[in-house]
């Protein structure tokens, strides 16, 4: 099957957005992700978002970046046994030893399950890691438990403690990638902010799972860690992306998860990028 790639520029900045792994499903399986949600209000919002109740898609974006002088991930996909992302990157003619920087937003399986390959050797092997500080240590201190669902986190951590920057204020990565602290989803969740020649894409990772939770920032899903403040993090980030007008990337959100926030009627949606 073919790899789902979409190619666009932020500026000067030479964007890829590749689809590691996605699914259609129907609204029961939204709404297991939302247990604390009357099904109706869920039914009810998603209706009035001109989504179709029986194929609301769940996908994993991940972005590529070519800054000229630099090739940058957006995390790694699931990994093993299922990964599109190593196709993806083939089809662009990207090979993985030319990955400079992995940037990684957190630390859940969908984003750094793909650091390392089935023998645990590093699939970006020439790359630099970066994560926050704060992510980082949580995660280790979780992958120190010996049960099978850390398994995963020591399996790819481990293995780039000598190639990791941990940061604890928002930063410049490489010159027109900043990463921007985004809690609460997880304790060290971040954002990012591209900017080029006067463009910006706002990436939001895994402040939002499903675009309602753009007009409605109240809701959390169950792997919000910290809900309350997911909620904070969630309005900022679409607040200023409306207020800024900023094209936003969003991990989850329907294939290649591109968009802006618009005002609409007195409230903030989501409005898909027509690709
Ligand atoms: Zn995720």
């Amino acid at each position: 099957m073919m790899v789902a790639t979409y190619s666009f520029q932020v500026g000067r900045l030479q964007c890829a957005v590749i689809q590691d792994g996605g699914v259609v499903g129907p609204v029961e399986r939204i709404a297991g992700m939302f247990p604390d949600i009357p099904h109706d209000s869920l039914e009810r919002e998603l209706l009035r978002h001109g989504f179709d109740l029986n194929a609301l898609p769940f996908s994993l974006n991940v972005l590529l970046v070519d800054t000229g002088a630099q090739r940058v991930l957006m995390d790694t996909g699931e990994g093993l046994p299922d990964s599109q992302l190593l196709d993806g990157l083939r089809a662009l003619g990207v090979a993985p030893e030319a990955i400079d920087t992995v940037i990684l937003t957190h630390g859940h399986r969908d984003h750094i399950g793909g650091i390392v390959d089935g023998d645990g050797k590093l699939i970006y092997a020439n790359a630099r890691y970066v994560m926050w500080r704060s992510e980082w240590e949580h995660w280790l201190a979780v992958g120190q438990q010996p049960d099978e669902r850390s398994q995963y986190i020591r399996r790819n951590l481990i293995p780039i403690q000598d190639r990791v920057t941990l940061i604890e204020a928002e930063a410049e990565i490489v010159p027109g990638i900043c990463v921007l602290p985004a809690p609460g989803h997880t304790v060290g969740h971040i954002a990012l902010l591209l900017e080029s020649d006067g463009e910006r894409l706002l990436h939001i990772v895994d402040a939002a799972h499903q675009p309602v939770q753009v007009t409605i920032t109240e809701w959390s899903p169950r792997f919000d860690m910290q809900p309350d403040r997911a909620q904070q993090t969630r309005r900022a980030l679409v607040e200023r992306a409306a207020r800024e007008k900023l094209l936003v990337a969003a991990y989850h959100f329907g294939f290649p998860g591109l968009g802006n926030v618009m005002e609409q009627d007195g409230e903030l949606v989501w409005q898909a990028a027509e690709i």
